[in-house]
């Protein structure tokens, strides 16, 4: 583990006016390690995903990213991002998409690489709009990686897939892995979090119930408890 996280977030409390959405919430993530962020809907888990990138702000507590503030241009430039609300313009093709997000960041993965990585072949030339479920989640995977993100935010990425094309997903997700990026995947599956993660944080109500290895929650929590946070 290095001594220096790569991003963290101490103490965080964040309301929505009467709603408190986190409530002193505590995460570190690690270089080159997959987090999985496990909780129900409501717990807090796109909030505390939206602080790290810089897109809300926090009513009390430190956020930190690369050591630094989210919103400055050389971390984001560093940050991958597949979110819930992706709102990707639906009559944009493909490949004008990728061209899009590519040109954000100094040094992109070539279009055939992202192509390549996310199984997209022969979707190039068609538009958003009119592609499966399925094949739009590998879209947002291109352009969550085209940037050759050394930190990668992805918010429930395969919710609502079938099993074949989340185990896709997540094979694409270990590849990104293997070549050193650290990962924070927010997820209402523990089998998802089994399948990819070195860490697992479990959030209720906005505060974080347990953390540790895979192997440790499942020690340490009853699954029970665990099944009926999550699901
Ligand atoms: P899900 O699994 O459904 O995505 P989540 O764990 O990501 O849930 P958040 O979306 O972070 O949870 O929401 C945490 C709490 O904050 C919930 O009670 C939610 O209703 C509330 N909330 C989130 N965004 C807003 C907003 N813009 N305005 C008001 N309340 C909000």
């Amino acid at each position: 583990r290095d001594a220096v996280p790569l991003a963290r977030l101490q103490g965080i409390r964040k309301r929505y006016g009467a709603i408190t959405a986190l409530d002193g919430l505590d995460l570190t993530l690690h270089t080159g390690q997959v987090t999985a962020l496990l909780g129900a809907n409501g717990a807090g888990k796109t909030t505390a995903v939206g602080l790290l990138l810089g897109l809300l702000s926090a009513d009390a507590g430190t956020v930190e990213v690369f050591g630094q503030s989210p919103s400055r241009l050389h971390v984001r430039q560093r940050v991958g991002t597949m979110l819930q609300s992706a709102n990707i313009p639906e009559r944009l093709q493909v490949g004008e998409l990728l061209a899009l997000v590519r040109s954000y960041y100094p040094r992109p993965r070539s279009v055939d690489e992202c192509i390549a990585m996310a199984g997209l072949q022969g979707l190039l030339g068609r538009r958003y709009g009119k592609l499966s479920g399925g094949q739009q989640r590998r879209v947002q995977f291109a352009l969550a990686i085209c940037g050759r993100p050394a930190l990668l935010f992805l918010d429930e990425p395969t919710t609502g897939l079938d099993i074949e094309a989340r185990q896709a997903l997540w094979q694409a997700i270990r590849g990104l892995v293997a070549e050193g990026a650290a990962v924070l995947l927010t997820t209402h599956y523990l089998e998802e979090a089994e399948a990819l993660s070195d860490r697992v944080a479990v959030i209720d109500q906005g505060r974080r119930v347990a953390e540790g290895t895979v192997h440790e929650i499942r020690a340490h929590v009853s699954l029970r408890r665990i099944r009926c946070i999550t699901t």
